[in-house]
């Protein structure tokens, strides 16, 4: 009777660096301490010939532990949150779309940038930050499933694959290297920046977003 009662359920898929934050606050930490031979590494990893675990991990090892406070504030600090993403999370629960953070990023600065927002902690998936050792060392509770052998870090594909197709319309959000597995998975992705060309390197269909008002429109518009 009701087209909605058959209907697949949306679950959307957001990355958190660069997408629900302005820049990417990996990349904005370890330029501010700016450790020697960091660009490389960087580069390398954007352009795939480092995974993203081997890279972000060799890139936070070159900071010391020592640096803890000042990492963790200016990983806070520094964050400015994408226009749209409040109004975006209110059209998710007005709608009954499910919302994950699925983030490359760290605990020290993901948890605190969003705490204002209400997402409950089941819902956000990120990497670990350890400060114990005399480097700081990123743990990975989030690894790459049977199905993955891309070294992910915080496997995308991974969380996607619980949400089978048959049931869901599975939406991804993204901008970059972290994004690019769960793109192709994924049937409806938003992109900006590095994942824009890589939709278009690989022929993937894809939606440009700017800010999440601009995808509020599209999922609006799909509507009618
Ligand atoms: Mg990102
Ligand atoms: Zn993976």
């Amino acid at each position: 009777m009701n087209d909605n009662q058959t209907a697949k359920k949306r679950i959307v898929f957001c990355d958190f660096d660069g997408t629900i934050t302005e820049n990417d606050n990996i990349i904005a930490i370890i330029r501010h301490f700016n450790p020697e031979g960091w660009e490389e590494i960087a580069n390398k990893t954007i352009r795939q010939e480092l995974s993203v675990r081997e890279g972000v991990g060799r890139l936070f090892r070159m900071l010391p532990s020592s640096l803890q406070q000042e990492v963790v504030s200016f990983g806070i600090g520094n964050a400015k949150i994408r226009a749209g993403f409040k109004e975006f999370l209110a059209y998710c629960r007005e709608n009954e779309i499910e919302f994950l953070v699925t983030s490359g990023g760290i605990d020290f600065f993901v948890y605190p940038i969003l705490e204002p927002f209400g997402i409950p902690h089941e819902h956000i998936y990120c990497n670990g930050g350890d400060f114990s050792g005399e480097r700081i060392e990123i743990t990975w509770p989030n690894p790459c499933d049977g199905s993955c052998d891309n070294d992910c870090g915080m496997c995308k594909t991974t969380i996607i694959r619980r949400f089978p197709a048959e049931r869901y319309e599975r939406i991804l959000i993204g901008d970059s290297v972290t994004d690019f597995e769960g793109a192709k998975l994924a049937d409806r992705v938003y992109s900006r920046s590095h994942l824009t060309v890589k939709c278009q390197e690989l022929g993937l269909p894809h939606h440009e977003y700017e800010t999440f008002f601009d995808i509020i429109g599209d999922f609006e518009h799909k509507r009618l």
